[in-house]
């Protein structure tokens, strides 16, 4: 979908003030005239929604701020949820409900505010044991009951402790895991382009060498890999497909390739992204997976420390496998530019993120110093650890 933003009027806008003034963020237009105008007023309001729901601040209404803001129309009592194969019912309420079940310790999978089969289930056991129907829909009934235990009732961090043993559980050989390699953008959209006399440098085609780089290390260290696009220009897929793709591949990783823009050239360094809100719910694989990307990217190359961050972007939330996305350096940054665009570089940075993957399966007591895995000694290791 074209973004709308200020200086727009239209029928769209006068849905897009509506659900702002719902949520509290602007007041309703004192003009009924005015009711379809994007203004200042409703900028401001599109920002703060926006950094409320760790979206990209840009003020204006693209396709994933607007599904963000058709979701939040919904409250959980305002409709009855269920489960529907076709059309999945998506929205604030049923995120508040799978919250709700994660607290008091039912597996509903991620909070990603899709009525899945996963929330079914995980409805159903709560009102088996509450001695409801177990009918996995949400109504009147079950929301009673829900309200009744009000916030007493809680397990623990069950996502949490799942996502941990699962893992623990599996053993340091990335023999025959299955990762998904995604190279952001692509097709029409190149990301951020940089000229450089008669050439120009694209975040797309750095991002697509930097994934058939990794592509190539971890095929050799045994992982089956899944690219998400390939280089020719043809229409590259949605986050949301990209996430599908790692969903229908039951894929162990996820590991999403970007490099940075700005308009101040002075801005540059690495920064890594894993799934969380605001309110504390975070993939806690996810956040390890992009601390161990991030420390062994800075200890190897050297790019500024920009850390690690918590975003519901689409491609984290509905990723079921632990996910992160990592913007390496900026293209618009001199200094990282004249690094990006060497081969050698480039190889370090693929270096660091093996060295990760491979630390994610490390269990806790071997666990090595950043910037010390000698990738190429990797198998020789992971043999002696499986004896
Ligand atoms: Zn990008």
């Amino acid at each position: 979908m074209r973004a709308i933003k200020r200086g727009e009027r239209g029928p769209a806008v006068t849905e897009i003030r509506q659900i702002l003034v719902t949520l509290g963020l602007m007041q309703p237009a004192p003009d009924s005239a005015e009711a379809d105008h994007f203004d200042d007023a409703t900028e401001r309001a599109v920002r703060a929604f926006q950094q409320s729901r760790g979206l990209s601040v840009d003020g204006e209404v693209g396709a994933e701020t607007w599904r963000a803001l058709d979701a939040a129309r919904w409250t959980l009592g305002a409709r009855t949820l269920y489960y529907s194969v076709s059309n999945p019912l998506r929205g604030d309420d049923v995120r508040q409900l799978q919250e709700r079940l994660l607290e008091m310790g039912y597996d509903a999978g991620r909070t990603d505010g899709t009525y899945g089969a996963r929330t079914a289930k995980a409805l159903s056991a709560f009102q088996r044991e509450m001695g409801l129907v177990p009918d996995g829909s949400c109504g009147p009934q079950t929301l009673h009951t829900l309200r009744r235990l009000g916030r007493k009732v809680t397990g623990g961090s069950p996502l949490k402790l799942r996502e941990e043993s699962l893992f623990r559980a599996s053993g340091p050989s990335l023999v025959g895991r299955q990762i998904v390699v995604d190279p952001g953008h692509g097709g029409s959209d190149p990301g951020v382009v940089v000229p450089d006399g008669p050439l120009r440098w694209t975040e797309a085609d750095l991002a697509y060498d930097l994934a058939t780089r990794l592509e190539g290390r971890l095929a050799a260290a045994g992982m089956r890999v899944h690219l998400t696009r390939g280089p020719l220009p043809i229409e590259a897929p949605s986050d949301a497909d990209r996430a599908q793709l790692a969903n229908d591949l039951s894929a162990d990783l996820l590991i999403s390739l970007h490099i940075d823009g700005h308009h101040n050239p002075e801005a540059d360094g690495v920064a890594t992204y894993h799934y969380g809100t605001e309110n504390g719910v975070t993939s806690t694989m996810g956040e390890r997976l992009a601390g161990l990307v991030q420390r062994e990217i800075v200890a190897r190359t050297g790019l500024r420390n920009c850390h690690t961050h918590a975003k519901t972007w689409e491609l984290l939330r509905y990723t079921r496998m632990p996910a992160v996305r990592v913007d390496v350096g900026y293209l618009t940054s001199p200094k990282d530019r004249a690094q990006l665009t060497d081969p050698m570089f480039r190889e370090r940075v693929v270096e660091a993120i093996v060295a990760a993957v491979q630390r994610m399966y490390y269990p806790a007591e071997i666990d090595v110093k950043t910037g010390t895995i000698d990738v190429s000694q990797l198998r020789l290791a992971l043999g002696e650890l499986s004896k």
